[in-house]
């Protein structure tokens, strides 16, 4: 049993090619595919891919490359997205100061606007941060006691990064990075308690990965650096992912 915890499956070219994804996703005994948004559009998207597959769920948001000022009419919109039927949580939603700089007080905004969307309607923030880590942490450090809760998405920080997540009671996301060879990030993986932990692939239709079946080899790399099993690591993170997602 597997997991997907962060993902984007909308924007196949055909039906064809997103049934073939998600055909080697059951192969490879996926449970859970969450798929993201990165805009008004992309949302209606996840939730229409959620509504058609078992096996997806749908997130809804603008993604801080997206960022735009939150006016009332944007908000509107967001809530109406938030408490459509079959979403599970906000995301991609965050900060992005690498790519994105000339918007960050967009970012921003529109990111403490989605928080408390994400906290009024219960539903988990599954988050993306480049380059923005103290921004971040002080947005999420204002939102102490709130209820706010979710995952950073695509973990690829030190053990010093991941004590400040770990402190807020956020769930840690280990994806594609992990396959690449970064000391400090592997130190950081075996430091993640278990009930904390989730795995992802960030797989987009035009990326060149086999999809969302991928977790499996996140899962093996997760598993091989903390001494356990692949089987393991996959039931922990889908239990987790359920608990987070409040299935
Ligand atoms: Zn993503």
């Amino acid at each position: 049993m597997f997991s997907d915890s962060h993902c984007h499956m909308d924007g196949f070219e055909s039906e064809q090619q997103l049934m073939e994804v998600l055909e080697r996703a059951a192969v490879s005994n996926l449970d859970i595919i969450l798929t993201m948004a990165m805009s008004l559009e992309s949302s209606e998207e996840a939730i229409r891919l959620a509504r058609t597959h078992r096996v997806v769920l749908a997130a809804v948001g603008i993604h801080p490359w997206n960022a735009v000022a939150p006016t009332d009419e944007l908000c509107r919109r967001l809530e109406e997205l938030a408490t459509t039927e079959g979403v599970v949580a906000l995301g991609e939603i965050g900060l992005d100061y690498a790519r994105s700089p000339q918007t960050a007080t967009e970012q921003r905004e529109l990111l403490k606007y989605e928080m408390s969307l994400a906290r009024e309607k219960g539903l988990p923030v599954n988050l993306h941060c480049r380059e923005a880590h103290a921004d971040m942490m002080g947005l999420l450090r204002g939102e102490a006691g709130s209820g706010l809760t979710g995952n950073i998405h695509g973990f690829s920080g030190d053990s010093d990064m991941l004590k400040d997540w770990l402190e807020i009671g956020f769930y840690i996301a280990i994806g594609r990075a992990v396959l690449r060879d970064m000391p400090g990030l592997e130190e950081a993986v075996t430091r993640i308690p278990s009930d904390r932990l989730l795995t992802e692939t960030d797989a987009t239709p035009r990326g060149q990965s086999a999809g969302p079946a991928e977790v499996v080899a996140v899962a093996e790399k997760v598993a091989a650096l903390r001494g356990v099993t692949t089987e393991e690591i996959g039931r922990t993170a889908t239990a987790n992912l359920k608990r987070l997602l409040k299935l």
